[in-house]
């Protein structure tokens, strides 16, 4: 067996030589997951459900959660947490780094070299690799701070 060249056979070639099938649903699941920015399963289901119409059919949930963890497997998507709730999904391509408002929830995706001294550091004193993209940074956003600036004198 040889290396994949790059950037890589089709899709579904990818899946063919792992005796996979790249069905109509894992195809909707991936697309749905590239169209939605940090799409929670449950989002990406709702879509689909939008998209099937009233007479179509759609996977529910838990058909979402498992295509994901094969597209994942597959390196097609990856996850990452913003804080309690489910994961949400990424199409492959460059990993970011987040930053979450704990206060009203927005998320900014943002350069993960920002964390490059702090890596360096853990990787030095703990032989640790930090994986940026699985995590995110919670704390406050700018809009959040100044209401709550005007609010507390
Ligand atoms: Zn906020
Ligand atoms: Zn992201």
């Amino acid at each position: 067996m040889r290396s994949d060249p790059v950037p890589g056979p089709p899709l579904a070639e990818r899946l063919r030589a792992r005796g996979m099938r790249l069905t109509p649903q894992r195809q909707q699941v991936l697309a749905a997951v590239a169209a939605l920015e940090h799409a929670t399963p449950e989002t990406i289901a709702g879509r689909l459900r939008d998209q099937a119409g009233p007479d179509g059919a759609a996977p529910d949930t838990s058909t979402v959660y498992r295509t994901l963890e094969l597209l994942e497997r597959l390196g097609l998507v990856w996850h990452t947490h913003l804080g309690k709730g489910a994961p949400v999904y990424h199409a492959a391509g460059q990993r970011h780094l987040h930053v979450a408002c704990a206060t009203c929830g927005a998320v900014t995706s943002v350069d993960p070299t920002l964390l490059d001294g702090a890596a360096e550091r853990l990787a030095a004193d703990l032989g640790f690799t930090v994986d940026v993209g699985h995590v995110a940074l919670s704390g406050t956003c700018r809009d959040c701070r100044e209401r709550a600036g005007t609010e507390t004198p």
